[in-house]
């Protein structure tokens, strides 16, 4: 994570360059042995805040990469709210994070891929569409689809066969 600190400050052209460094964000998760997800806030075309997604790593059931580049960005900028500004983040936000990105008064959200499960942009539920909310977000998916859902997909198989090789390597249980 250390060395993606200089990703803070870098200038991006457009939606794919800044999720092309959301990427690279998700990797460091993995790297922790954490579900890969990166999320970067950028303002007027500027990195403002990074995020991996870290709960084992910070025992921080929280920890969530979109969390964590918010309060990074926060702290950077000065202001508790980041009206105006974009997060971007490889996959589709859970509902905690849908209700961190409403809080912070980001204007618009960049996803990757879709989670199906848990996602509520468009997947599990249509969160930010609610009525009850005070605070309209702009949400566009789909940025590097592919490239986000095979970070997930290679730390899934390799978790897998992780689990199987240890398995293995287990002794016989005793009869005693
Ligand atoms: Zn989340």
């Amino acid at each position: 994570m250390s060395d993606l600190r200089q990703l803070v400050g870098q200038r991006v052209a457009d939606d794919n360059e800044a999720m092309v460094l959301a990427l690279q964000l998700a990797r460091a998760s993995a790297e922790q042995g954490a579900v890969p997800v990166g999320a970067l806030v950028v303002d007027d075309q500027r990195v403002v805040g990074i995020g991996s997604n870290s709960p084992i790593s910070l025992l921080d059931p929280t920890a969530h990469a979109e969390v964590m580049a918010i309060r990074d960005a926060a702290a950077r900028v000065g202001n508790y709210r980041l009206p105006g500004m974009t997060l971007y983040v490889t996959v589709e936000p859970c509902s905690m994070c849908a209700g961190a990105i409403v809080h912070s008064r980001i204007g618009r959200v960049v996803y990757g891929t879709t989670e199906p499960k848990a996602g509520v942009a468009c997947s599990a539920e249509h969160f930010f569409d609610k009525a009850f909310l005070n605070h309209q977000v702009e949400i566009v998916g789909g940025v590097l689809a592919e490239e986000c859902s095979g970070v997930m997909t290679e730390f899934f198989s390799q978790r897998r066969a992780g689990k199987k090789r240890l398995k293995r390597a287990s002794p016989p249980a005793s009869s005693e």
